[in-house]
């Protein structure tokens, strides 16, 4: 049986914005987010599981749906395959059958299959712990069906190292928050968190984002609820109220 593990728009009021025109937050204005959103919900700590092939899989199945279909899917694999290599060498309608519980099993399955292909014949990611972070991170979204933010999952959630992967909460929140431009990608928007956020606070600050997200800071937020108003130039607007505007959301 395969090993179990335990990753896991926006816009608000403003518009388009110009890299030129944008002025960058001060990290003692993050560190200021960093506590408030750490009062509201604690501080998570990371446990890595150091098992790099197992995340790369989970987080190829958490994308565009909810962890508990994640889990079924990833269950379902360990269930049928002994271990990597087996799914690897499978045929693709094996595997989709096997991840057929959690959704979208039609595209994953030969994600999965050619990723675990062209990771190497040994299958040995070790490597990624200490390699350079442009090369491990460039090896990773090399692969098929891996951009950014699941090759940052696999950083933090298996080594502890410090990426802020970019979900929709992130995204959105960060983007209320002034973290990034309004209209920023994700992949810029990641490269605006790495600047911004202390190494040693970005899986707290990335966990509890997404927790915000859920609770709080949804695609309608609860801005009269939220700590974080006062520091957040849309929660100040009239934007929040009545319900709107709301962004797009699921993961
Ligand atoms: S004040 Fe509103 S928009 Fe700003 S972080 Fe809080 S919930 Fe989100």
């Amino acid at each position: 049986m395969l090993p179990s593990l335990g990753c896991q728009a926006l816009t608000p009021a403003g518009g388009g914005v110009g890299r030129a025109d944008w002025v960058r937050p001060s990290r003692a204005r993050v560190r200021r987010i960093r506590d408030r959103l750490r009062e509201m919900y604690g501080r998570p700590v990371n446990l890595p599981h150091r098992d790099p092939v197992a995340e790369l899989v989970r987080t190829i199945l958490s994308q565009a749906t909810s962890d508990l279909n994640r889990d079924r899917a990833f269950n379902g694999l360990s269930e049928e395959f002994p271990d990597w290599e087996a799914v690897r060498d499978a045929p693709i309608a094996r595997i989709e059958l096997a991840i057929r519980p959690g959704g979208l099993s039609r595209q994953k399955a030969p994600r999965i299959k050619a990723a675990l292909q062209e990771i190497g014949e040994e299958m040995d990611l070790a490597w990624l712990e200490t390699a350079p972070r442009e090369e491990a991170m460039g090896f990773l979204t090399s692969l098929s069906g891996v951009g950014r933010k699941t090759a940052a999952c696999v950083q933090v959630f298996t080594w502890n190292l410090p990426e802020i992967p970019v979900d929709v909460h992130v995204h959105r929140i960060g983007g209320r928050l002034g973290l990034f431009r309004p209209n920023a990608s994700s992949e810029e928007a990641h490269d605006e968190l790495l600047a911004l956020v202390d190494p040693e606070d970005s899986y707290e600050f990335h966990m509890n984002l997404i927790r915000h997200g859920r609770e709080l800071c949804r695609p309608t937020p609860r801005c009269e609820a939220c700590a974080l108003r006062r520091m957040c130039s849309f929660g100040k607007s009239a934007n929040y109220r009545h319900g709107g505007p709301a962004t797009a959301d699921g993961d």
